[in-house]
């Protein structure tokens, strides 16, 4: 299971208990979407399997009792990937849930107003999701 991820912000936000629930933000994509998404280019921190017959809110989702059987992939950002397959029909749909990031930058004088964590260096980037909170920090130089 993946009761660790229950406590770090921001999956706690994201996270569905419940086996049927799906996760904040749950919506099909297309699959150039799915083909432009984080799972070709970042690893992903954890995956579970669901079977989802709601939305996060409890709502249904779909029609009908006809479960979404579906392979989630979580990403570092609270964010990610899922993947459905039909197995009658032989074919495959894909999923994207967590917020979409409107990161903004910020600088150490925000920080400390704002009890935000701050990496000094030239190269370093301190950004925060405006949307949710999340802070994205990286080094530009690698
Ligand atoms: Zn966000």
């Amino acid at each position: 299971m993946n009761t660790k991820i229950l406590n770090f912000h921001p999956f706690k936000e994201v996270y569905a208990e419940e086996f049927n629930r799906a996760p904040k933000g749950f919506e099909e994509i297309t699959q150039e979407e799915f083909a432009k998404s984080k799972f070709f280019y970042y690893s992903h921190i954890a995956s579970e399997y669901k079977q989802i017959t709601e939305n996060f809110d409890g709502t249904p989702i779909g029609t009908g009792n006809i479960a979404i059987p579906i392979k989630l992939f979580w990403f570092f950002d609270g964010t990610g990937v899922g993947i459905s397959n039909n197995w009658m029909e032989w074919t495959v749909k894909f999923f994207r849930f967590g917020c979409c990031h409107k990161y903004e930058e910020y600088s150490k004088e925000i920080a400390v107003k704002r009890n935000l964590p701050y990496s000094g260096g030239r190269c370093m980037h301190n950004m925060v999701c405006t949307k949710c909170g999340h802070i994205y920090q990286y080094d530009s130089s690698d």
